[in-house]
């Protein structure tokens, strides 16, 4: 592999190759991250890079695109397929982007939007003040109530009935619970919003049933194709029939230019893996590795947010341990184990510091990992976390980690090189 890379460009190979040698040997617990199979590789790195494909399959403005038609037909009919919708759009280069469009079709600039509040598990594009979609659009939040620390859907239809705004977007990056899509479409019809669910994060469990659908309810629905769903790097948007029209020219011209077609086809294969039976028994798994990983880390005195997860992740406090969520991302990482630090709900502490960290199951459990390693990576944390600043732990712990990644092997062929 990389063969022709490695006399081209030695400093990128080499940088490729430990790339791929850190892949293989650390625990990924990074909720949004997955490893792609070698079917999604190969096609990302085809030759259908080189081709304009601007405009859609038939409505092309340039010649030549039969063979790319082909492909991007069969990207949407399987999207549309294994989700039931009546139209999709494959082209958005990222969820981001997905959700950029989305925004262009439905809103006006200055338009209010009601989003879950990044500190409570939303999204950067939901109306973050960072973001496109705090300076462009109007935005409110709704938060998870602090009880329970789940969202409080009388709470999200009281904020929605006073501020009447005009799309209320449902969907996260840091919460470890079910989504009540009909309760959200209830509240938007009653305050005359779109319901706009953006499901990146949970789009592999929702593609086998594992987490109901948000197709009957929302007006729009975006996702990536990187997180569960195990594609490529990229978004994608389902809608109904009505919207088809502007949501496609929202995607281009509106937002985009040129689509990526080699990232097209490649959803399309990830679109069709997501289809076979092991794709269920897959997603299965990485719900029962999560729940089995936060209870083997509750019961080593750690407190689960919410108390556990419906999903692949979950979010751990550390406010009453001696750490903060920045040095315990930098302690695990050094040890060979990928968590990021996150906001807690209610945090007092700022997000570049945070007081907890989040852990998701999707990577491990590519690799094939189950419950019997979940215990292990529990150890693994515990130990690195009772004693965050020891470079002796440290050492030991990437040994261990190792060793244990070895017992899951995903491109060892690559590595054997
Ligand atoms: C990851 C994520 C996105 C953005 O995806 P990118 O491909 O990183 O732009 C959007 N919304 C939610 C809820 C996400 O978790």
């Amino acid at each position: 592999m990389m063969e022709s890379l490695k006399t081209t460009d030695s400093e990128v190979y080499d940088l490729i190759r430990k790339e791929l040698e850190r892949l293989e040997y650390s625990i990924i617990l990074i909720a949004s991250e997955n490893y792609v199979n070698g079917a999604i590789l190969e096609v990302q790195g085809s030759i259908l890079t080189n081709k304009y494909a601007e405009g859609y399959p038939d409505r092309r403005y340039y010649g030549g695109c039969q063979f790319l038609d082909g492909i991007e037909r069969l990207a949407i009919e399987r999207a549309c397929t294994l989700f039931g919708a009546e139209h999709a759009n494959v082209q958005s280069h990222s969820g981001s982007s997905a959700n950029m469009a989305v925004m262009y079709a439905l809103l006006n600039v200055g338009d209010k939007v009601l989003g879950m509040s990044l500190a409570h598990g939303g999204h950067l594009t939901h109306g973050a003040s960072a973001n496109y979609s705090g300076r462009f659009y109007k935005p409110v939040f709704y938060t998870v109530s602090k009880e329970s620390e789940r969202i409080d859907y009388d709470e999200v239809r009281e904020i929605a009935l006073k501020e009447r705004p005009r799309m209320i977007i449902a969907g996260a990056s840091a919460y470890s619970r079910i989504l009540d899509f009909e309760r959200f479409r209830t509240i938007a019809d009653e305050a005359g919003a779109y319901l706009f669910v953006d499901m990146a994060h949970i789009a592999g469990a929702v593609a086998t049933g594992l987490h109901p659908s948000p197709i009957p309810y929302a007006h729009i629905v975006s996702t990536t194709t990187h997180k569960t769903l195990r594609g490529p790097r990229g978004g994608l948007i389902l809608c109904k029939k009505e919207f088809a029209k502007a949501i496609d020219q929202a995607v281009f011209p509106g937002t985009q230019g040129g689509p990526l077609m080699h990232v097209v086809a490649a959803k399309a294969v990830a679109l069709k893996n997501a289809m076979a039976p092991e794709f269920r028994a897959y997603q299965e798994q990485i719900i029962k590795n999560a729940r089995h990983l936060a209870s083997c880390l509750a019961s080593k005195g750690y407190r689960i947010v919410s108390g556990g997860t419906d999903n692949h992740l979950f979010l751990v406090d550390l406010s009453d341990k001696r750490i903060t969520g920045m040095g315990a991302e930098r302690a695990l990482e050094l040890s060979g184990i990928m968590v990021n630090k996150n906001l807690i709900p209610f945090d007092t502490r700022g997000p570049n510091t945070a007081s907890g960290i989040r852990i998701g199951t999707p990577a491990i459990t590519t690799r094939g990992m189950k419950e019997e390693a979940m215990g292990t990576v529990a150890d693994m944390i515990d130990t690195v976390l009772k004693d965050p600043e020891n470079e002796g732990v440290h050492r030991t712990m990437l040994e261990r980690v190792k060793g244990l990644c070895k017992g899951f092997p995903f491109y060892p062929s690559v590595l054997s090189q």
